[in-house]
């Protein structure tokens, strides 16, 4: 069974997180050297989301977040309607996503899903499924 461990790249800027006061854009103030410094006492949303790593649904064990400098969440389905995946990648470290090897990993994970980058503005995926969410959803209208 996976398990967080020594990361925290999802308390960095990437994903807001409510209960914590945390916006998109930010780390959240609760964020320490050592971790979280609320941990025990830390809000539900933090207890209850887990990146797809950690669910192991995509990655090798070896393969952490704040080892590979990314983090995938998936859209839930009910808000694309879509029929596939659609998952969304954070960066675990500012830059992460310049690293030549951050690319190539996100570009095998690309060749099977259609993957969002939310604060590039970015999708990326198999050209079939990229055509679909372009005329069906209105997911990409909606302000991150
Ligand atoms: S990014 Fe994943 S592995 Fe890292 S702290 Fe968040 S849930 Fe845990
Ligand atoms: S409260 Fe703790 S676990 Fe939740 S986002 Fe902030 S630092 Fe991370």
């Amino acid at each position: 069974m996976r398990s967080c461990d020594s990361c925290t790249a999802c308390c960095g800027p990437g994903l807001a997180v409510q209960g914590a006061g945390k916006a998109s854009h930010e780390n959240c103030k609760h964020l320490t050297a050592a971790g979280c410094a609320i941990y025990n006492e830390r809000p539900t949303g933090c207890r209850v989301w887990n990146c797809l790593w950690l669910r192991e649904l995509v990655g090798q064990e070896s393969e952490r977040p704040n080892r590979v400098g990314y983090f995938f969440d998936v859209v839930d389905p009910a808000k694309h309607g879509l029929g596939f995946n659609l998952l969304t990648v954070y960066e675990a470290w500012p830059g992460a996503f310049d690293d030549p090897a951050v690319q190539a990993s996100l570009g095998q994970v690309a060749q099977k899903y259609p993957i969002m980058f939310p604060h590039q503005g970015r999708l990326v995926g198999p050209p079939e499924l990229l055509k679909i969410i372009q005329t069906q959803s209105p997911i990409l209208q909606e302000p991150e």
